[in-house]
């Protein structure tokens, strides 16, 4: 017999769950809110044919998750990714229950994916993907539902698709039906910096706090996309040197610092790392065991794990991906005094950025770009201090407190609304 939650099993699943029961044990949680809390509410698995550019038809693969339906609709990223999967989406979902629970947002968390390689399609299969993917998700997604936004592999472009998609077919422009669209359809110019831009706000407010100073701060970056660039751009423009930055195809290095928007500059003509001639190159895995203040994982999950966790050289690890860090890698760098700003703190500037998107939508009223970023400072360094003081209170390590903190939030409106019928 399957057992219950085994539609979602993967590992990245069990580190969530992992996450939760440890919160839960320090909360020590009653059953029924465990129960409530512990898995997704909504899993619904799209398998659709899309015909490519040659003319022939493939099957793709598709799936969003709702994590929880308590707190008000849902929220989450789309991923376009090869090995994208049901499991994944269930933790990434989880993990923005407590993002958003953390941050006071009225949402649920959720996520989806489509299980492709962007890099190996061309623009028009990826738009016809796009669609419909958006238009298989219809029974399930809505403004006062479920809003999507972008994750790795999707950006302004596909959430444009995405709109247009949903408005066709309900007859009338729907433009809170997503957030990280392009500034001229509803979205706001602070979404696409806005998770890279929130990560240089909770470092600068986690530094401030251990009594440290950004500029004076060694940085490497895993990652240079939507959030790994804009973390690498911010932080050199506070003082902070970037010793060294990486993506799929390896990275480059320089003691000196890099010159961020040089680097930037040569990644937007030439799509990649490879060959960029201002720094020395050094391997992908290597990237993260050079000697820094600060490692900020901005790629996948699961990059700093029990095998490299020990010869990591840093001070402190901020989660700018979700899951990057493994449990046992965790133990592994708490031993060693080393401190982690956990990735549901750390990222959320993202999604508060599409909260305040998806308010403007439905109010049809434009803030200006600095309000949104002075609102969002004030939002996690509020987040960071109920972390901190959490963290204090009960002798916890920041991650723990994160998720205490959201998982309380969660757990007292799920017993408040009760049980339907
Ligand atoms: P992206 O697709 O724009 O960029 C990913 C980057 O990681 C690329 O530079 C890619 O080359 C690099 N990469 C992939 N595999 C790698 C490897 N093995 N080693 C080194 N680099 C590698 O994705 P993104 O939107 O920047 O998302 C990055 C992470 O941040 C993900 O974990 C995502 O869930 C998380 N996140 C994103 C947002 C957002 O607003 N985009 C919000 C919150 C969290």
């Amino acid at each position: 017999m399957v057992g219950a939650g085994e539609e979602w099993n993967s590992e990245l699943y069990r580190i969530a769950t992992a996450q939760f029961d440890r919160a839960a044990a320090v909360l020590e949680l009653d059953e029924e809110a465990r129960a409530r809390l512990r898995e997704p509410r909504r899993a619904l698995t799209v398998n659709f044919p899309v015909r490519l550019d040659g003319g022939s038809v493939v099957n793709v693969t598709g799936y969003r998750v709702q994590h929880t339906l308590t707190m008000g609709p849902t929220k989450g990223g789309i991923r376009f990714a090869p090995d994208v999967s049901m499991g994944e989406c269930a933790a990434l979902a989880a993990w923005m229950t407590w993002k958003c629970a953390l941050l006071e947002l009225p949402y649920g968390g959720a996520k989806g994916g489509v299980r492709c390689d962007p890099t190996a399609l061309s623009d028009e299969e990826l738009e016809r993907i796009t669609r419909r993917y958006a238009s298989e998700l219809i029974p399930i997604i809505g403004p006062d539902r479920d809003i999507p936004a972008p994750d790795m592999g999707t950006g302004e472009r596909e959430m444009a698709w995405f709109y247009d998609t949903y408005s066709q077919l309900k007859g009338y422009a729907v433009p809170e039906i997503v957030t990280g669209k392009p500034a001229v359809l509803g979205g706001t110019a602070a979404r696409p910096s806005a998770t890279g831009l929130g990560v240089v706000q909770i470092a600068e407010a986690a530094c401030e706090h251990l009594g440290r100073r950004l500029s004076d701060k060694r940085v490497i970056v895993q990652g240079f996309g939507n959030v790994g660039a804009v973390v690498a751009e911010e932080l050199s423009v506070r003082g902070a040197t970037i010793l060294a930055v990486s993506d799929h195809t390896g990275g480059i290095h320089d003691e000196r610092g890099l010159d961020i928007p040089a680097v930037a500059a040569w990644v937007a003509e030439h799509g990649t790392l490879t060959g960029c001639p201002l720094g020395a190159p050094v391997g992908r895995a290597e990237v993260l065991e050079l000697a820094c203040d600060i490692l900020i994982p901005a790629a996948l999950e699961r990059q700093i794990t029990e095998r490299n966790a020990s010869r990591l050289r840093c001070e402190m690890v901020l989660e700018a991906a979700n899951g990057p860090t493994t449990p046992g890698a965790e133990a592994v760098l708490a031993a060693r005094g080393i401190t982690l700003v956990p990735d549901i703190l750390a990222n959320a500037g993202g999604v508060t950025v599409s909260y305040f998107e998806w308010v403007q939508d439905q109010q049809k009223l434009v803030w200006e770009t600095v309000a949104i970023q002075d609102r969002m400072r004030r939002l996690l360094r509020s987040a960071l201090d109920r972390v901190v003081e959490t963290a204090e209170r009960r002798g916890v390590d920041w991650r723990t407190a994160a998720l205490v903190t959201a998982v309380e939030r969660v757990s007292t409106a799920a017993l408040a609304r009760a049980i339907y019928p």
